[in-house]
């Protein structure tokens, strides 16, 4: 069970100002929320304190009651595991074919041959992709080539999934689509964590509203209009 708490976490970027300010909260394994916000408010900051990807200038960060800040170098990569993460600007190698790319993050990781293609198909079904291991990214569609992010994103089977803008390149069916398969990610236990500046109908997911780096809010149930 991943759970998150940020105390009183500030980060400033060497010569800016803070990108967070004093930010406190707590989600438990298999919530799924929004972080809302401005660009510049802070949301990117906050989702890669949360995956090890920057550490905070003060406060704490705690990854099921571990302190990130004090984890050895060598227990990094088994922190990034829990996570799977998500772009908005997909982050697809595009001279290499939809299995490859979703096969990435399970070779970095050793696993290989038919344990990894039996992965690999599993997550190309979870995103509506099965049958197009062989196509090459371009010749998806900009919905589709989000989908096959998020299939790289699960491979690895993380608790968490941290998707940072994820329609924010996408018109609303494609971006109902997407949400859709975070919603069935979150149905099975997987904590989903979503970036976004887009008003969305958040249902019964929680809501972290920042402006400029401070949290205004934690409330739940909130219909954003
Ligand atoms: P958002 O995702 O809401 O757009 P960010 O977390 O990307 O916000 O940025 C918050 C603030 O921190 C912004 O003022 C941004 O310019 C600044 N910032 C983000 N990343 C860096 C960085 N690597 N170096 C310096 N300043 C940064
Ligand atoms: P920057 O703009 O600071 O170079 P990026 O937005 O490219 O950062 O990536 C942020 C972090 O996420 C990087 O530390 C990178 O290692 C990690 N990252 C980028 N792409 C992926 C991916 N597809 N899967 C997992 N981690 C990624």
């Amino acid at each position: 069970m991943e759970m998150i708490r940020f105390d009183q976490v500030s980060k400033r970027y060497p010569g800016s100002h803070e990108a967070l300010k004093g930010v406190s909260f707590e989600l438990q394994q298999g919530e799924m929320v929004f972080v809302l916000g401005h660009s510049g408010a802070g949301k990117s900051t906050l989702l890669k304190l949360i995956a090890g990807i920057e550490r905070p200038t003060s406060g704490t960060v705690l990854i099921n009651n571990q302190n990130v800040s004090k984890l050895r170098p060598a227990a990094l990569p088994y922190l990034r595991r829990k996570f799977g993460l998500v772009f908005q600007d997909h982050k697809l190698l595009y001279d290499r074919n939809c299995f490859e790319n979703v096969a990435l993050p399970l070779y970095i990781n050793g696993v290989t041959g038919s344990e990894a293609g039996k992965r690999i198909r599993a997550a190309l079904d979870k995103v509506g992709l099965l049958g197009k291991e062989k196509a090459m990214p371009i010749t998806l569609s900009g919905g589709e080539q989000q989908r096959l992010a998020i299939a790289r994103a699960v491979v690895s089977r993380p608790s968490v999934l941290i998707a940072d803008e994820p329609t924010g390149n996408l018109d609303e069916n494609y971006a109902t689509e997407i949400m859709g398969i975070f919603d069935a990610f979150r149905q099975v236990g997987v904590s989903v964590i979503i970036a976004t500046h887009n008003l969305h109908d958040t249902g019964d997911a929680r809501v972290l509203r920042l402006n400029q780096g401070q949290l205004l809010n934690a409330e739940e149930g909130t219909l954003i209009s």
